[in-house]
Order: structure tokens, then sequence, then C-alpha cells
């Protein structure tokens, strides 16, 4: 039987699951920001701070990120704006969409070449081994149908002593909580894709995928068979987002 993989609720070819996962972010590129705002209450400027303080940009000595699937830039240009006059940041993204975000974003800041977009599958990253000093990737790693080529890749990347951060939604399981953000996350979320976007079908597609992607102690094994050490991961929100850590040493 060929390869499968999750799509939202949907078990597709592997070979499929890409091209699914394009369309959704060709269709909420424009407004994916504001959905982020408005679908966590602002809550993943929190998640996405917590991440940027463990990268630790820093302030004195040149310092390259690369921020995998990092979509219209958001986080790297956070961690820009922590380092020092030397961080350089390379955002990767599969979708040309977001990253044509990212660049008009980043032009209207005035962030120059300490920035740049790069179009590549986070499966085949066109990089050098041991280039980054940190490699980072936000909400997207449930995306990426092999996940562990993206892991063995962001592992080439960086350089020895390098720190890889995974940000990702995780599975709820407080008792009352994992009700209501099922009620939120079925409902709302998708009512206000709809609303914002025009496109319920593409937030229903976000929530499902979150609830597919392995619960944090079973992610954090892929870390360590990618080669990843001193894992660890921090549970944020009661549970709702896993920040996830890895050093290459
Ligand atoms: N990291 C950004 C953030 O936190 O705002 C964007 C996250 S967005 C939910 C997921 C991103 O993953 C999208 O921009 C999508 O195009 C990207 N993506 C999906 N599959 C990918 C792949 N195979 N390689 C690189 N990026 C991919």
């Amino acid at each position: 039987m060929a390869d499968t993989a999750h799509f939202g609720a949907r078990e597709v070819p592997l070979a499929d699951k890409q091209a699914l996962v394009d369309d959704v972010f060709h269709s909420v590129a424009r407004r994916y920001d504001l959905m982020n705002d408005l679908m966590s209450f602002g809550l993943h400027r929190a998640w996405k701070d917590a991440l940027v303080t463990a990268v630790d940009p820093s302030k004195n000595r040149p310092f390259a990120l690369l921020d995998i699937a990092g979509g219209t830039g958001d986080v790297a240009m956070r961690v820009i704006a922590a380092g020092g006059a030397g961080t350089r940041a390379t955002v990767c993204d599969i979708n040309a969409d977001m990253l044509a975000v990212g660049r008009e974003r980043a032009a209207a800041r005035g962030l120059g070449d300490a920035i740049i977009f790069t179009e590549a599958n986070a499966e085949a990253l066109p990089f050098k081994d041991k280039s980054f000093d940190a490699a980072t990737i936000a909400f997207g790693i449930r995306n990426v149908p092999r996940i562990e080529a993206a892991l063995a890749e962001a592992f080439r990347v960086i350089k020895i002593g390098g720190r890889f951060l995974c940000l990702e939604f995780s599975p709820v399981t407080v008792p009352g909580l994992d009700k209501l953000y099922d009620f939120y996350s079925f409902n709302v979320i998708p009512a206000l894709g709809r609303a914002v976007v025009g496109d319920a079908q593409s937030y229903r597609y976000l929530v499902e995928s979150i609830r597919r992607f392995p619960k944090p102690q079973d992610f954090a094994g892929m870390l360590r068979t990618a080669g990843f050490a001193r894992v660890s991961y921090q549970l944020m929100t009661g549970g709702i987002v896993a920040l996830h850590s890895g050093w290459r040493l």
C-alpha cells in the first residue's frame, strides 16, 4: 500500500499532502497574521516571545537564524528585533504567497539585508551543512508531510553548539479545558475563517491537523532520533502549545 499522511482528519496519499497544504496557505496568506491575532486572542505573540527568548540571539556577535516554514516572517522579525546589529534571518517557506506578504512587511519596516526570504521545502533545505546558529519552526512542522526528513534537514544545517526550537500546538488534556477548546476549535475558528478570509475549510484543516500531531513526549523522541541532544519541551497555556528544544552537540 502506498504511504499516506494526515491531511487534517483525512488520510491522504503522502504525495498529495503538500499540494493540499499549499492550497490552504495560498488561500489564507493575505489575512494570515490578522487571523492569528483573532483566533488566539493575541496569545500567539506571547508564544512567539517565549520562542524568541529561547533563541536568545547574541547582542554583540553575528547571529544567523533560519526560520523554517517561516511564512510571513513574523518569528524572524521578532528575533531580529531582539538581537544585535549582527543578527541575520533567513525565512524559508514552500509557499510563495506567504513569502510575498513577508517581503512586503520587511520592506515596510526597513529591514534591508537583515532578512532574506527563500522559497524552499523544509524536507530538502538549500543550505550548507552547519550554517546557522539556530533554526526555528513555528506552527509549521505539522504541515510538512515527511516530518522526519524536515528534522534531519534542520539538524544538518545547524552549527555544532546551535539550537533547534519548534513551537507547535499540542493536544489539550486538561479536564474541562479540552471540551472548551474543542468547541472553540471546531465551531468558532472555522466561522472566523469564513468571515475574515472567506474560507472555513482551510481553518477546519488547521484545527484538525492539531489533533493529528504527535503528543509532546512522542515528538521529543523524534527530535532525539534526528540527532538532537538535551531535548526538552515546555507546555504553555494549559498545554495548548508546546515549545520543543534540542541542541546539536
Ligand atoms: N511560522 C509562521 C508563523 O508562525 O507565523 C507560519 C506558520 S503557518 C501556520 C505554516 C507554514 O508552513 C505556511 O507558511 C506553509 O506554507 C509552510 N509549509 C508547509 N509545508 C511546508 C514545507 N514542506 N516546507 C516549508 N514550509 C512549509
